[in-house]
């Protein structure tokens, strides 16, 4: 900044994983007398995700997977607990309750939200909350995790509704669990498992995980149908039926519903492709038509995998871009799309599938020590050292 010039507004919109992650490495890079950093939040706790999954089995606990968001912060961020309603391109951002937030640069990190429209009769399901359940919330991942207790044997159904989805490897893992939770309760012989995607090969669709992942569920005697987009959700009968007519039987569904922008960023004029996720340069995470608009986390539309994991790389790119900016400079930090999906393949046992936009970088290595580091460790170190950018970026 030259001498005289305006102190800077950053604005984030949303503070889920990224928010919070980009929040607290901006504030870190840059002095509070040359930028104000602002992060509107609609909810005040925020949820440790990856723990959706873990809690099915009780193997994390509920009240160990939020925290307020306020105590996510470093000093120096102001927090506004609001919905944003609105990105106006003029500079400003439309709140509810707390009117017009200018800005000279915002970031929009406001996830993906679940699409629970289609197919038909998903809402419908969930609602009876008998044999049709997501873990995708904390609300729906509770209700699974009592059905899964309760179940004494029939056709287990992981069902991925279309791509992208947050996590693609979480319905594997849920699979694969499901089915060692059935052989630890002895009920193994009475139980079918089957995994359906949209995809033509297995989450993570790349290679060499998804041909181990196809080589383990096979050798576990778990059904995988692959090309499978359900249109229609027969609770009542159970079944799936895609949009060929196809149709699978469940006794316990467990649905990934389709992912989409959130209704702000479609609200907002000339941001999003038609289904909601900001339009950015996938290496810069800059808006593709504005220069003081990027996106980070779920919300873009990188074809990078949905994860904290890539939303963390974003963030440190992001608030070396952003610093830049502040300095009067032209950023050159670029993100090449790194993400680490931890695919858990058994009670102990995990492997790390880690690619970036063009290959696959890590090994399969399916270890008890990988499962401590994601398992037993990694919880605590996203509560106090990762989204606080300590150490990691
Ligand atoms: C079951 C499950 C398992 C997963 N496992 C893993 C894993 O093992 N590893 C991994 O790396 N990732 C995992 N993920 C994915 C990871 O949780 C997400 O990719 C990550 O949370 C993305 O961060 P985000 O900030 O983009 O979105 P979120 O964390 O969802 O945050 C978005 C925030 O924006 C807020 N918001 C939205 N709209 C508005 C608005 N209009 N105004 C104000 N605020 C708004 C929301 O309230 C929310 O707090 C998993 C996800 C799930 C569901």
């Amino acid at each position: 900044m030259t001498p005289g010039e305006k102190k800077k507004q950053i604005v984030i919109v949303g503070g889920g994983s990224a928010g919070i992650m980009v929040a607290n490495r901006l504030r870190k890079k840059i002095r509070p007398e040359n930028a104000a950093i602002t992060l509107i939040e609609k909810s005040t706790k925020h949820y440790y995700q990856p723990g959706f999954l873990t809690l099915l089995f009780d193997i994390d606990k509920e009240e160990d997977l939020s925290r307020d968001v306020k105590d996510l912060l470093i000093s120096r961020i102001t927090l506004v607990t609001d919905e944003a309603r609105k990105i106006n391109l003029q500079g400003t951002v439309t709140t509810t309750r707390s009117g017009e937030i200018p800005f000279d640069y915002v970031i929009i990190a406001t996830g993906a939200k679940l699409v629970l429209d289609e197919p038909e009769g998903l809402k419908d399901g969930l609602k009876n909350g008998k044999n049709v359940f997501s873990f995708y919330t904390l609300e729906h991942a509770l209700k699974l995790r009592e059905a899964l207790k309760t179940f004494e044997g029939g056709a287990i159904v992981s069902c991925i509704c279309e791509m992208p989805v947050k996590c693609p490897a979480a319905p594997v893992a849920f699979i694969l669990l499901a089915e060692a939770e059935m052989r630890r309760r002895g009920i193994r012989d009475k139980c079918r498992f089957l995994l359906t995607t949209p995809t033509s090969s297995v989450p993570p669709s790349i290679e060499p995980y998804a041909g181990h992942v196809e080589r383990l569920l096979h050798d576990r005697g778990i059904e995988v149908k692959i090309e499978f987009n359900p249109s229609k959700i027969n609770s009542k009968k159970g079944f799936c039926e895609d949009f060929l007519g196809e149709r699978i039987g469940f006794d316990l569904l467990s649905i990934i519903p389709p992912h989409a922008g959130e209704e702000i960023v479609q609200n907002s004029e000339g941001l999003a492709d038609p289904v909601g996720w900001v339009t950015c340069n996938k290496n810069t995470l800059r808006h593709r038509d504005f220069d003081n608009i990027y996106a980070v986390g779920d919300a873009g539309n990188f074809p990078s995998g949905k994860t904290a994991s890539a939303a963390r790389k974003q963030a440190a790119i992001l608030a070396r871009r952003i610093k830049s900016h502040i300095a009067g400079g032209e950023p050159t930090a670029t993100y090449d799309g790194n993400t680490v999906c931890p695919i858990l393949t058994d009670f102990g046992t995990l492997f790390f599938a880690e690619f970036d936009y063009g290959r696959s970088i890590s090994t399969i290595k399916d270890s008890r020590f990988n499962w401590f580091l994601h398992v037993s460790l990694l919880r605590r170190l996203y509560w106090n050292f990762i989204l606080k950018g300590r150490f990691f970026s």
